[in-house]
Parts: structure tokens; C-alpha cells; sequence
């Protein structure tokens, strides 16, 4: 399955507000620029991907870093964390939890890709030093950043960057596009309810963790699909069948043509685990 060519790169998607788009699906960040300093959004997973998102930065402007936000805990978003140092690093405090009881679980994820191992190798445990509960309000120059968590989604971590002024979301994890979601902390039918929430926000533009910048439309297939995922696998999980069966019935329709096709086995084992109780 190859993804279709979309928008990548540094794209300025809100004045002074910058996505880090990458291509075929793999792991965004962002970053926002004032006169008083820089926030960048995720810090990708390799020594060479951190430096080209800092190159990124430094590209627009020589204002210190004085944040860092990771949207939760997935290496491919936050183990360049230690290349952002000293900014401080904010995140839901699940996610500093999550970083650390399941770091080498999360590391070896990503060390299947043997070519990858010795960038991989580089990496200290760099954990969020400010963490929040419910919300959190940043204020950069004149804008005011309003950070969120809303419950068990793709993770137990996951949280919103709103900029209410722009009407512009990083929903990172929570809503990717074009793309099927990952799914190896996914809990379906809470990631769903998360959903309702992030649609109440008055936004036009959606920054997502994978896939091309997206517009409300974008939010919506993407809500749309895990909805069809989940009445899918659940009309196999009532009917008896096993999980092998259930994925060879799953019928993703309109979103055929989507990446990640391959990850409805795992999006099947996770959802019956949901479906039984057995996901915290
Ligand atoms: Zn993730």
C-alpha cells in the first residue's frame, strides 16, 4: 500500500505557527515562534530527526527554546527530548509515567527497524519535568497555548495544543490522517468517547501526528473510521468469532485506500481486549 503525496515539510499553518510535516505517514511535531521565545510541539525519535526539526526551527528564528511539549508518550514522538534540553519539558503526567515504566517496551518497538539501532543507542530516558492533569494554559508572547487531556485514547497520555485565537488544534495521536491509527496502547471504545470532546473545540485546522495537515473534514473521516473499525470488530467479537476471523471480515470501506491497512489485526487484538475488560 503506498501513500498518496501530500504537503510535507515546514509548513506555516497559523501565523508563526509551524507544522514539521513528514512524509508517508511518519511522526510529525510543530513548533511556535514569538519575539520572547520558541515552543516546539514533540521531539521525533532520533538523534537525526530532533536535529532536523531544531535545523527546522533555527531556520525561522534564533529565539531561545523555552518549551517543550511532548503530546504523549510514543518514542517516535519524544526520544529526541534530550536535544531540547535545558527547555523545560511539559506533558499530561500519565505521559511521564508512561515514559518511564514502559521505556524499554517503547524502545524496542522502534529497534525492530535494525537500521535504526544505532541512532536508537543514543538515546537517554529524558522525562517531562512539568506535568498536568486536566489543563494547562501557556503563555507565549501575546498567544495563549491551552493544553488538555481528556481521558484513555491512544494512550493514557495523549493531550491537546489549542490556539483558540487561530482556531487551530495539534491533536497529535488522537486523530491522524490519511493514514489507519497505531494502535499498540489504543483503547477503542474510550478513544471514541475522547473524540466527542475534541470535536466540541471551534477549530478549522487539525495538526496531526501522522499524515498531512488536515482540515474539519479531515477530523471527521478520521472519527468516522475508528467508529466503522469499531462496529466492525465488534459485530465480529458478538458473533463468536475468533480475532482472526474478525480481521479477515473487517471491512474498512471509503478508507480502503488509506495507510496502515496492515494494522487491523493489532486494532482487532486491542479492541477485544477492550471489548473484555481487560485494558486499564
Ligand atoms: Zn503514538
Amino acid at each position: 500500500m503506498t501513500t498518496a503525496a501530500y504537503k510535507s515539510g515546514v509548513i506555516e499553518v497559523a501565523e508563526n505557527v509551524y507544522a514539521f510535516i513528514q512524509e508517508n505517514c511518519a511522526t510529525n511535531a510543530g513548533f511556535i515562534v514569538s519575539d520572547e521565545g520558541v515552543m516546539v510541539i514533540d521531539s521525533l525519535m532520533t538523534p537525526t530527526l530532533a536535529g532536523r526539526l531544531y535545523a527546522a526551527v533555527r531556520n525561522v528564528t534564533k529565539a531561545p527554546i523555552r518549551f517543550l511539549i511532548n503530546t504523549h508518550f510514543h518514542g517516535d514522538h519524544v526520544f529526541g527530548n534530550q536535544y531540547f534540553l535545558p527547555a523545560p519539558i511539559v506533558a499530561h503526567a500519565n505521559c511521564r509515567d508512561e515514559l518511564m515504566e514502559k521505556f524499554d517496551g517503547n524502545m524496542q518497538r522502534y529497534r525492530a527497524r535494525t537500521e535504526l539501532i544505532p541512532e536508537l543507542d543514543q538515546i537517554k530516558m529524558t522525562l517531562p519535568d512539568v506535568t498536568f492533569e486536566d489543563r494547562m494554559s501557556i503563555r507565549l508572547g501575546d498567544r495563549e497555548i491551552q493544553l488538555s487531556f481528556h481521558g484513555r485514547a491512544h494512550s493514557n497520555s495523549d493531550i491537546l495544543l489549542y490556539l483558540p485565537e487561530e482556531k487551530l488544534l495539534f491533536v497529535a495521536d488522537l486523530a491522524v490522517n490519511k493514514t489507519l491509527p497505531a494502535f499498540p496502547d489504543g483503547h477503542i471504545t474510550k478513544w471514541l468517547t475522547v473524540l466527542e470532546e475534541v470535536a466540541k473545540f471551534d477549530a478549522d485546522t487539525f495538526v496531526p501526528g501522522h499524515g498531512p495537515v488536515g482540515d474539519r473534514s479531515d477530523f471527521d473521516d478520521a472519527v468516522e473510521l475508528l467508529s466503522l473499525l469499531n462496529t466492525e470488530i465488534r459485530r465480529g467479537f458478538d458473533g463468536g468469532l475468533s480475532e482472526e476471523d474478525t480481521v479477515k471480515q473487517v471491512n474498512v470501506g471509503r478508507f480502503a485506500d488509506f495507510a496502515g491497512q496492515d494494522r487491523v489485526g493489532l486494532i482487532t487484538r486491542m479492541a477485544y481486549l477492550a471489548y473484555r475488560g481487560e485494558l486499564r
